[in-house]
């Protein structure tokens, strides 16, 4: 299969659409995006990497974060994680906190805000926020074998003056017990891993760990176990998109993880790891064009988990 066609296929496709949705406004410092870029990279597990639009321009990853942090917090704590957050689709937005009081304080997902703070909670035990940001940044170089990847500070602060809603759901979880670190630094940790800035290019290989059973063929290091990676890919494809899950299994059949920045990496188990990124977004905050390229790719390779 010619994948560079496939790429430059997508990217001429979505061309007259380029601009669709619309760009994440409640962090300040992300609705100065210019919405009209569209970039995608596919890293296949021999370590090709095909690229077409701007698959070069780093773009804020924010919520794509959640799978590294849950990787660590895996790697940290283990299967105790999961005493402190489920593993069902919430069906409701990421920034929802309607299921917490039912629940006791405990998310339904790592993946919706409320459980990724928990997660993040849990990578700061034993550290100084300062550490684990620097643990995070450190993991997000090695998986990407790429020391320029960064972190921007000012995507950062706007999101700690303007991220009221979780703070809201931080209190409100602390207050029931599940939270062991004062809100500032949990929240504080937080909006530096949602802050890292990537490429297409660059997301596309630290996710390959996820394709392929585990190991960044890249560098020949293993990251997590096989039976981890597969995991941590159901975790994705039922809950990476929030209440817009199903519709993404649906469409693109690939486990997935989306983020307000408008980046997605999707997997294609024993295949390839797979970045795309568009700054607007649909109605429940994924990238609007993202999640249609997905889709072509997904037609296109016979690439679903599901069948071709
Ligand atoms: N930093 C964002 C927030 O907490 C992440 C949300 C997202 O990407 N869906 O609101």
């Amino acid at each position: 299969m010619d994948l560079q066609a496939v790429v430059d296929d997508i990217v001429r496709d979505l061309q007259p659409r380029l601009g669709e949705g619309k760009v994440a406004d409640y962090i300040p410092q992300l609705a100065r995006v210019d919405p009209n870029q569209f970039g995608i990279a596919i890293t296949t597990v021999d370590g090709t990497t095909y690229t077409a639009g701007d698959a070069g321009t780093s773009f804020s990853i924010q919520s794509i974060s959640k799978v590294f942090m849950l990787t660590l917090a895996l790697g940290k704590a283990g299967e105790a994680i999961w005493k402190r957050v489920g593993r069902e689709p919430s069906g409701s937005s990421f920034n929802s906190i309607v299921q917490l009081e039912h629940e006791h304080g405990i998310p339904r997902n790592p993946f919706i805000n409320a459980g990724a703070i928990v997660i993040t909670d849990m990578v700061l035990a034993g550290h100084e926020p300062r550490e684990a940001i620097g643990e995070f940044l450190r993991f997000m170089r090695f998986i990407a074998d790429d020391d320029a990847v960064t972190i921007d500070e000012k995507v950062a602060r706007s999101e700690q003056e303007t991220g009221y809603r979780n703070f809201a759901l931080a209190n409100f979880m602390r207050g029931f017990g599940n939270l062991q670190h004062p809100v500032e630094h949990v929240l504080g940790v937080y909006f530096h891993q949602c802050a890292l800035a990537m490429s297409c290019v660059q997301l596309s290989h630290a996710g390959l760990y996820l394709a392929n059973r585990g190991t960044n063929p890249l560098t020949g290091f293993s990251v997590v176990s096989p039976k981890r990676a597969r995991r941590i890919n159901a975790l994705m494809l039922t809950c990476g998109h929030y209440d817009g899950s199903g519709d993404f299994a649906y469409h693109v059949g690939l486990p997935g993880k989306s983020g307000v920045g408008g980046g997605i990496l999707a997997i294609a188990p024993g295949k390839a790891s797979i970045a795309v990124w568009s700054p607007g977004l649909n109605r429940v905050g994924n990238s609007a064009l993202g999640s249609v390229a997905l889709e072509m790719l997904a037609t296109r390779t016979g690439w679903s988990v599901f069948g071709t």
